[in-house]
């Protein structure tokens, strides 16, 4: 590296920088192979009405990678590579269909309502032929539209706001709902937020566990909670870990909500277990 720094511009390529360059490259050729040799694999989360039935209103699907030695790798390190390196866009669709498949069998087990949440990236929103997939996906599977939702964060929905206001009308047109994912953790301007074909915020995790604390706690969750109530959109809390967390959300008046105080996310066996069981117990 050091002869390199012959050439002007590679004088500032310190060996921490040069490292760290090695160490991506490394991981997105994992993640090549990792994707062909089918090492990804998706695990569901359910998410529960926080009201006194509990009822289980839908599923999140979120991605896992396994390496051949059984550590994970997570998705808040993978994810960033693969929308780099355009790889998501293969991943998100593969996603978007085995949760739509995965639904499918979900609903036969006696919830004909459930809704599937999939995370989308932006890459992945903003390519030419999202929505075509997208109508496939429903197509080849025959779900009711209405019971997949797509989550997209606040910075996806207010980055070039024309292109994304058609792209998001669209989507509903096909009778898909959106969630704005993260919520209250990004820029987003009120007013613009009022202007999009959403129908549902869902408040970070930083924000839920700020609850338990006595001061400030709960500050940015309730305010979440207040603008939904105000431009009529449904609320859901994600982080959930302990009863007085869900106490609090119910009376500020989310309705929703999904994390370890109710499961884990699970692989599609599990889960049908744990659906089973709670369908059982009432
Ligand atoms: P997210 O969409 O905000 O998902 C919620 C994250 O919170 C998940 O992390 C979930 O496992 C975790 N979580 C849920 N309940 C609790 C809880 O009670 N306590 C704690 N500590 N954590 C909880 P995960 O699975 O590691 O995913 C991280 C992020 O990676 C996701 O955040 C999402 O942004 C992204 N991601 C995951 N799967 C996909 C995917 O298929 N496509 C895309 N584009 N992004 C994905
Ligand atoms: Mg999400
Ligand atoms: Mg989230
Ligand atoms: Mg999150």
């Amino acid at each position: 590296r050091a002869k390199k720094s012959r050439r002007g511009s590679f004088v500032t390529f310190s060996t921490e920088m040069g490292s760290d360059i090695r160490e991506r490259v490394r991981l997105l050729q994992s993640l090549r192979s990792a994707v062909e040799s089918e090492r990804l694999f998706i695990v569901y989360q359910p998410q529960v009405n926080l009201g006194r039935d509990g009822d289980v209103v839908g599923v999140e699907a979120l991605i896992r990678w396994r390496n051949e030695d059984g550590t994970f790798v997570p998705p808040d390190r993978f994810i960033p590579l693969a929308e780099a390196s355009g790889m998501i866009v293969a991943i998100g669709d593969w996603v978007l269909r085995m949760s739509c498949h995965e639904l499918v069998r979900l609903q036969a087990l006696g919830l004909p309502n459930l809704r599937m949440s999939v995370n989308v990236s932006q890459i992945q929103f903003r390519h030419p032929e999202f929505l075509d997939k997208l109508n496939a996906a429903l197509i080849d599977t025959g779900i009711n539209p209405k019971c997949l939702e797509l989550e997209i964060t606040e910075s996806v929905a207010m980055e070039d706001a024309d292109f994304m206001l058609e792209t998001l009308h669209l989507v509903r047109e096909l009778g898909i709902s959106i969630a704005i994912d993260d919520f209250g953790t990004g820029y987003s301007s009120l007013s613009h937020l009022r202007q999009l074909p959403i129908d549902r915020l869902k408040i970070d995790r930083a924000f839920v566990s700020e609850l338990n604390q006595q001061v400030s706690g709960g500050h940015i969750a309730s305010m979440v909670v207040e603008l939904g109530r105000n431009l009529n959109l449904t609320v859901i809390a994600e982080g959930i870990e302990d009863e007085a967390q869900a106490e609090t959300l119910l009376r500020m008046g989310c309705h929703e909500g999904q994390g370890y105080l109710y499961a884990k996310p699970m692989v599609p066996l599990q889960l049908k277990e744990w659906l089973q069981a709670r369908l059982a117990s009432r």
